[in-house]
């Protein structure tokens, strides 16, 4: 689990013009470098709506720059007196600031540093679940940040990565689940831990696979599902294929090999989710 453990600051506010401030530097590592994120247990999150997102959620917030037409922004003016309230350092930056922080043309007017959260094994409680999503080393951050968004969208209890995944707090994961990340949980555990939680499963284990022989419209799942995705490249291992009670498959015609992993989750998610979703 990651440590979150970190002394109370008191918030303030700073003024950054420079491309070389320390701080620029570091957010700069944040952005870019899985290495420094998990040293220093942050990430970066782009945005209006993923700052109020995480401050309406309640993660710690470390630094929220601003940029010059976030000053007009009363949300933003909003989500700047609370991340400060809560000992965050706000800083007001230009747009070329914002733009070398994001290693980007056109920044967002407000980007976010904030703590990360990363549950053990012990988190995840059968007994209070609707569905988990269980993914195989998932290799892409889009993918990885599609499938948090879809959780959240069908309220799934949350997604369980398994063995060596993509990082949930790469830049391009957490923009893909569009603030999604701050409202579902996040499981890291390695296969044999999570082959020791399909075995005392209460509910269906429900795998994807292409050779699966079951319809994903037949099987009647009982809740809590847990819903294990294969690999973007390799599927699923025969050693986890095996941990399923279920083996489904969504048919398909034309010449497509197999469908995009995070489009198939969703497929997935919504007929397991059938009954509980209503408009
Ligand atoms: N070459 C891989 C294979 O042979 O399994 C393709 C993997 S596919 C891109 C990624 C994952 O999406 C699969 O492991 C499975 O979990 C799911 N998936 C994709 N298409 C599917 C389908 N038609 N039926 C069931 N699961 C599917």
């Amino acid at each position: 689990m990651t440590d979150t453990s970190r002394p109370q600051r008191t918030g303030a506010v700073k003024q950054i013009t420079s491309h070389s401030n320390p701080i620029v530097k570091e957010i700069k590592g944040l952005v870019s470098m899985r290495k420094f994120r998990t040293q220093s247990g942050l990430f970066v999150a782009e945005g209006l709506k993923l700052a109020t997102d995480a401050l309406d959620a309640g993660w710690a917030c470390s630094y929220l720059a601003i940029g010059p037409e976030a000053r007009d922004n009363p949300i933003a003016q909003k989500a700047a007196a609370t991340a400060k309230a809560r000992g965050a350092l706000i800083l007001e930056v230009n747009t070329a600031v914002m733009a070398a922080m994001t290693r980007k043309d056109n920044p967002q007017m407000v980007v976010g540093v904030y703590e990360q959260r990363l549950l053990n094994a012990e988190a995840v409680d059968p007994r209070q679940s609707t569905v988990w999503i269980a993914l195989d080393r998932v290799r892409d951050p889009g993918n990885l940040g599609t499938i948090i968004r879809t959780a959240d969208a069908v309220g799934a209890s949350g997604v369980i990565l398994v063995g060596d995944c993509t990082d949930p707090f790469a830049v391009e994961t957490v923009r893909a689940t569009m603030g999604s990340l701050f409202h579902v949980p996040l499981v890291k555990m390695q296969k044999d831990k999570f082959k020791q939680l399909a075995a005392s499963w209460p509910g269906s284990v429900v795998g994807t696979h292409l050779k699966g022989s079951v319809d994903y419209r037949t099987p009647e799942y009982k809740e809590p599902t847990l819903l294990l995705m294969g690999n973007e490249q390799q599927g699923l291992e025969d050693d986890m294929a095996s941990c399923c009670q279920t083996l489904i498959r969504i048919p398909q015609v034309g010449q497509a090999d197999s469908l995009n992993l995070a489009v198939a989750t969703g497929i997935s998610l919504y007929e397991i989710r059938r009954k509980q979703l209503e408009l």
